[in-house]
């Protein structure tokens, strides 16, 4: 049984996402196909389709964001890893029983319409990883 199906996408934080959705659609060849803010994370979103998985890019709008004391300690960069599951409440209880430190117990709501739960790093070999499924 799969309880983690694929990688959703990767998120990687920059300093000012204009410059850097320029960049990427100059790498990728396509243009983002959508830009959000998630007012929660005070950050700037820009996804961009690669096959069956995406990339995330993330600017901060508040220093003291998680994004933005992201970029002030370690720079811009790879930030998280974001596995697609079917039942996130599911997974959450499995990863706590088997020792995971989990960021947030319960999911919230993210951007690109997504339900989504962080597991600290501390507890993943030094990787920010994200829960994601479809919200209803
Ligand atoms: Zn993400």
């Amino acid at each position: 049984m799969n309880h983690i199906n694929k990688i959703e996408h990767l998120g990687i934080a920059v300093k000012d996402i204009d410059a850097a959705n320029t960049l990427y659609e100059k790498l990728l060849g396509v243009p983002p196909y959508k830009q959000e803010a998630v007012e929660s994370e005070a950050v700037i979103t820009s996804f961009f389709k690669v096959g069956e998985s995406k990339i995330e890019l993330l600017a901060s709008t508040d220093e003291e964001g998680p994004i933005g004391k992201f970029i002030a300690k370690k720079g811009e960069g790879i930030h998280h890893i974001a596995f697609y599951v079917d039942d996130i409440e599911k997974e959450l209880d499995r990863l706590e029983k088997e020792g995971f430190r989990l960021i947030n117990k319960t999911p919230k709501q993210g951007a690109d319409n997504k339900l989504v739960a962080f597991v600290h790093p501390k507890s993943t070999n030094g990787v920010l990883v994200e829960l994601c499924q479809d919200m209803n």
